[in-house]
């Protein structure tokens, strides 16, 4: 059963146990409330009556009694049968009853019955009759209106209830329909860019949706990246495989001397330890795109750790080259170290790598509009400016580069790394003349 229905339910049935409950209370009530016997209230009206009876100067005096009172009817004659006073009942005429004092009689008149009961007050001067009548079954009478008019409520109350309900359920139902049948067309057309987007409804299903949301984008980055880690792996691996491959297949058929192994071997080692380190750029860029390893930021000096940073690097190759800093004191940031060396790193092993061969290198770290700049500069042969934007992409290498033992990971890596600190990468080059890398994230103010 579906949970607006099961709320429908529940909410009719409690109303519909509180009626009941609330009938059963007004039955109990009532009966508390009248005299089991309508006999013996008759006999009280009465006398209440008679104890409000006055005569100023010899005439009667009505403004205390009650010719009605909880169902009973009251009139007032004098000694000679004349009515003084009475309730304007047409279908109740009793004054051929012949008066009795303090007895209770039952009459009929129409196809009713009563208790009748007559009551002489002695007032020394004259005498009043009151006679009280009321009807056998009066208490019954109220009981069963209550009972009749509670069959006819109460099936309209529950209807009403249960429309209003299953409205009301379903309209606040509505957005969970939502977020059920986006999952499902993700599911079915396998399409993870598909969001469920909710603006409207109770605050808790958009909470819902919106945790839906961010795991449908989480879950995309990662298939995507899986992807791209397969057909990047699959495409890079290829080259050193069939050279491997190729070198087994020259070593067996052509390989005579321990020395000519030993070359084979080598030529091998050297494609495998390439291939190990492909693998580990590979997983490290893909874990960032993933986000799967957490890399937490801390706020901390920058200033301080890209100096620190500069001072322990050592360029593989340095070829004739010098290097010298220009960074600005006391930047704070949120970072992660690790993550940051990388960059510093990546950055200055490239202008080792792709600078002029006993130029310079400048790394410079300065504020920039509430931002910390991070540059590395070098006056190299520069970048083709139709190669400006595909350096940032993966694998990408100029075919001068090819040789220089790099895997073309370096500078996507350096830019998923800004992602990650909410900031962005560019550079500027001149060819002939030297390239520039900027690096810029949110620095504190
Ligand atoms: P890798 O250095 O492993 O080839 P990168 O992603 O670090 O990969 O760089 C991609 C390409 O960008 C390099 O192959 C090179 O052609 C070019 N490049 C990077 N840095 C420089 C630089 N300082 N000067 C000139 N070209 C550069």
């Amino acid at each position: 059963m579906s949970a607006k229905m099961r709320l429908t339910l529940w909410v009719t049935f409690m109303v519909m146990l509180v009626s009941v409950m609330v009938l059963v209370f007004i039955l109990v009530m009532n009966r508390h409330s009248l005299p089991e016997d309508p006999a013996s209230y008759l006999v009280d009206v009465v006398i209440d009556n008679a104890n409000d009876i006055e005569f100023d100067r010899g005439t009667f005096e009505w403004d205390e009694l009650s010719v009605y009172k909880r169902g009973v009817y009251c009139s007032f004659y004098n000694t000679e049968g004349e009515l003084l006073l009475s309730a304007n009942k047409e279908d109740m005429d009793f004054s051929n009853v012949p008066f009795k004092s303090n007895q209770i009689r039952t009459v009929r008149s129409g196809d009713k019955d009563f208790y009748l009961y007559d009551l002489y007050v002695d007032m020394e001067v004259s005498g009043v009759w009151i006679r009280g009548v009321v009807l056998t079954d009066s208490h019954i009478g109220i009981t069963d209106t209550i009972m009749r008019l509670t069959l006819i409520l109460l099936p309209l109350i529950l209807i009403v209830t249960f429309l209003g309900a299953l409205l009301i359920s379903s309209r606040t139902f509505k957005p969970m329909e939502k977020i059920v049948d986006t999952a499902n067309s993700i599911n079915d057309a396998d399409d993870l860019t598909d969001r469920i987007n909710l603006k409207h409804g109770p605050k808790e299903f958009r909470q819902l949706a919106g945790a839906f949301d961010r795991m449908f984008e989480r879950l995309e980055k990662i298939f995507d990246a899986e992807r791209q880690f397969t057909s990047d792996a699959s495409h890079e691996l290829r080259t050193p495989t069939a050279i491997i491959l190729a070198e087994c297949d020259r070593a067996k058929r052509k390989a005579k001397t321990a020395e000519d192994y030993r070359e084979s071997i080598d030529h091998i080692a050297e494609q495998g330890e390439r291939m190990s380190d492909l693998i580990e750029e590979l997983l490290g860029i893909t874990r960032l795109q993933q986000g799967t390893e957490r890399y937490p930021l801390r706020k901390a000096d920058l200033s301080e750790f890209v100096t620190v940073t500069a001072e322990e690097f050592v360029p593989a190759d340095d070829r004739g080259m010098h290097m010298d800093t220009e960074i600005e004191e006391g930047i704070m940031c949120s970072f992660n170290a690790s993550l940051m060396s990388r960059v510093i790193y990546n950055l200055l092993q490239n202008a080792y790598k792709y600078g002029r061969e006993n130029g310079y290198i400048r790394l410079a770290l300065r504020r920039d509009e509430g931002r910390a700049l991070l540059s590395v500069k070098d006056n190299g042969p520069g970048i083709a400016p139709e190669n400006m934007d595909r350096i940032w992409q993966r694998f990408w290498q100029a075919d001068e580069s090819r040789g220089s033992g790099g895997s073309g990971l370096g500078l996507a890596m350096v830019k998923e790394i800004a992602e990650l600190h909410g900031g962005s990468v560019w550079a500027e080059s001149t060819p002939g003349k030297g390239s520039e890398f900027y690096f810029s994230i949110p620095a504190e103010v």
